[in-house]
Formats: C-alpha cells, sequence, structure tokens
C-alpha cells in the first residue's frame, strides 16, 4: 500500500496502463499484422496469467487491456477480464469481433468497460484483401457495436491505414457505429513479422494525415478521433506477454525483456523497460482518467452525443441502402423525430 502511494507520486516509475497480449494465435491472417510474434521461438504462455492483473494491480496500474492475436481464443479471457475488474482495475478488450457472441457480452458487460474492434475501411472486398476476415468482417463488426451500445459498454474503433484504404471514407460506417472513440494507426513496420507485406502496404505520413483529416469532421458529433503514426507509436506502449515479460516496439522491431514478473516482481521488470512518458501522454494514453460516458442505447439523442437530424437522416440512409442495424435505424428514426418536434 504504502509503495502504491509512493508510484503514485511519480507516475513515470508505474506501469499505469498495460497491454497484455495473451496468446498470439489468430483466425484471421491481417497482411499487416505485428501481433502474431514470428519471432518468438516458442508461443509464449504460462498458467500463472490470471495472476497478472492482481500483481499490475498492486504495482499501480489503473487500466488493463487484453489483446493478441485474437484474444477471444484465448481459453481464460472472460476470466481474466473479470479478475482484472475485480483488482479495480480499468479494463480494455482489443478484438477482430470474428468470435464474439451476444451471450459472452452479456456475461462480460460488469466486467468490461471499453470493446475495441478493428474495422479499417468501409469496403468488404478491401477488408478480404488485407486479410481483415473473409467477407463478413464488418457485418459482425456492426453488430457488436450494436450489442455494445445495448449493453451501455463504451466502444472503440481501430483502423490500420494503409496503401488499400488510406483514400478510404469510414464516417458513415462510424456514424453507424457511433463509437466514443475512433484510432486510426499507420501500418507499422515490424521486423520479423510483416517484412513480407509491409513495403506493399506502407504509405507516406502525409497519405496518414490525408486519411486522420477525412474522419476529424467526427469530432464535432461526439466521437474522439486519435492518430498514431509510426513515430507515435515508438516507445510509447507498456506492453506484456503472457509470461509476464515487458516488451517494447522500438526500432522498428519488438524487443523483449529475459526477465519476467513473475521472477523479479513488477516493480523491478518495469524499472528497465524503454517507455517514453511524454509520447505516452501525447498519444492522449490517460483517456480514461477523464469521466468517463457511458452510453446505452437511449443516449443516442442525449448529451455530449446528442445526434443532429442531419446525422440522423444520414444513418437512416445508410441503413437503408446497406439492410443491416436495423436496431440502429429504428433509434436514428427515433432520435430524427425526437429533433424534428423541437
Ligand atoms: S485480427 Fe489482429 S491479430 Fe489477427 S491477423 Fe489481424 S491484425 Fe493480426
Amino acid at each position: 500500500m504504502i509503495e502504491n502511494k509512493e508510484k503514485s507520486r511519480n507516475p513515470q516509475k508505474v506501469p499505469i496502463s498495460v497491454n497484455l497480449r495473451v496468446n498470439t494465435e489468430c483466425n484471421y491472417r491481417c497482411r499487416f499484422c505485428f501481433g502474431k510474434h514470428k519471432r518468438l521461438k516458442t508461443t509464449p504462455n504460462d498458467s500463472r496469467i490470471l495472476e497478472i492483473p492482481g500483481l499490475l494491480a498492486d504495482a499501480g496500474c489503473e487500466k488493463l487491456t487484453f489483446e493478441g492475436g485474437e484474444p477471444l481464443l484465448h481459453l481464460c479471457i472472460n476470466d481474466l477480464v473479470k479478475t482484472a475488474k475485480s483488482a479495480g482495475l480499468r479494463t480494455g478488450l482489443i478484438t477482430n469481433g470474428s468470435r464474439m457472441t451476444f451471450r459472452q457480452l452479456c456475461e462480460l458487460k460488469d466486467h468490461l468497460d471499453i470493446i475495441t474492434i478493428s474495422v479499417d475501411s468501409p469496403y468488404e472486398r478491401v477488408e478480404k484483401c488485407l486479410g481483415r476476415g473473409f467477407g463478413n468482417h464488418i457485418k459482425n463488426a456492426v453488430q457488436i457495436s450494436e450489442w455494445a451500445y445495448g449493453l451501455g459498454i463504451e466502444l472503440k474503433v481501430n483502423s490500420v491505414v494503409t496503401k488499400l484504404n488510406w483514400k478510404d471514407d469510414l464516417t458513415a460506417l462510424l456514424r453507424i457505429m457511433r463509437p466514443q472513440h475512433y484510432k486510426a494507426l499507420q501500418v507499422l513496420p515490424a521486423k520479423g513479422e510483416n517484412d513480407k507485406w509491409f513495403e506493399r502496404l506502407r504509405i507516406t505520413k502525409q497519405q496518414f494525415n490525408t486519411f486522420v483529416k477525412r474522419h476529424r469532421v467526427l469530432e464535432s458529433e461526439g466521437i474522439r478521433i486519435l492518430a498514431e503514426n509510426n513515430d507515435d507509436m515508438t516507445d510509447s506502449y507498456i506492453m506484456m506477454l503472457p509470461d509476464g515479460r515487458f516488451f517494447d516496439y522500438h526500432g522498428g522491431r519488438y524487443n523483449y525483456s529475459t526477465k519476467s514478473i513473475f521472477d523479479i516482481g513488477v516493480r523491478n521488470a518495469f524499472g528497465t523497460y524503454r517507455w517514453d512518458y511524454q509520447k505516452f501522454c501525447r498519444r492522449d494514453a490517460l483517456y480514461f482518467k477523464e469521466k468517463s460516458e457511458h452510453r446505452s442505447g437511449e443516449v443516442i439523442s442525449t448529451g455530449k452525443s446528442k445526434m443532429s437530424s442531419k446525422s440522423a437522416s444520414r444513418i437512416q440512409s445508410h441503413a437503408d441502402k446497406t439492410r443491416t442495424n436495423q436496431g440502429f435505424k429504428a433509434r436514428a428514426q427515433a432520435a430524427a423525430a425526437k429533433n424534428s418536434n423541437k
């Protein structure tokens, strides 16, 4: 306890927000993938993974995000999220969404604060070319966004921006999904992970900025826009393998600590970690400390994210065209009707 207080005085010494890469397996084959850790000779695994949330919380960590690979393929993912929540952590899950069921999301409802779905393009053919799914990825993602809305789980959408999608416009799709946060990531080179495809997918910083600018319009509609180019992503994340080893992204590659928190404790393991606190803050990684505005299915027409009649009719028209998301369409109609009565 005393140790926690000391640490909280110096946030630079605390792994305040950790991304735990629970596995390296995935059912998708994204060409740009930098989450499979091909350079590791053995799949990092440890039955003590369930101890990690408690150890991190004791060391002053405040947020734990579960990612992969595809974290929903991990047998203990529900237990991990629940354990982290009972340890007092804010919890996040980054998933491609293909394995998510309504039942599972209901089970996680009281334990999961934020779910992040990766969607890179409004076109299934582009997602398929990128290796993101097999033709129904966007439909799944929209479905999950609707579930998250209904259950009051905060939603974030991530896009990896590449040569195939930097000209795409996701604003209409994002108006349907209504995430609280939208993050664009410039495709990242990771030695030994995506060398084969990176050159074919790489984009310039300028192209990336053009993509981001196109989506900034959503800020006025209550969606927080985050953008990370390759430099922003370097040294700015605190990442951990399931065997309790921290690893960083630096010099265009992952670098793995040889010591695990199970061997030398979180404090010592983090003491040697390469991490730029200023960059971490600059990429808005501490947003979760602000008061979170949880939204339920009704919030579409209330508070900060109140929908304008223009947005409502745009959503209606998109829903009509795509013939998806009937629940959203109904809410959009209700919001439009409410607005027109004012
Ligand atoms: S969904 Fe994620 S982990 Fe799976 S292949 Fe794509 S980028 Fe990699």
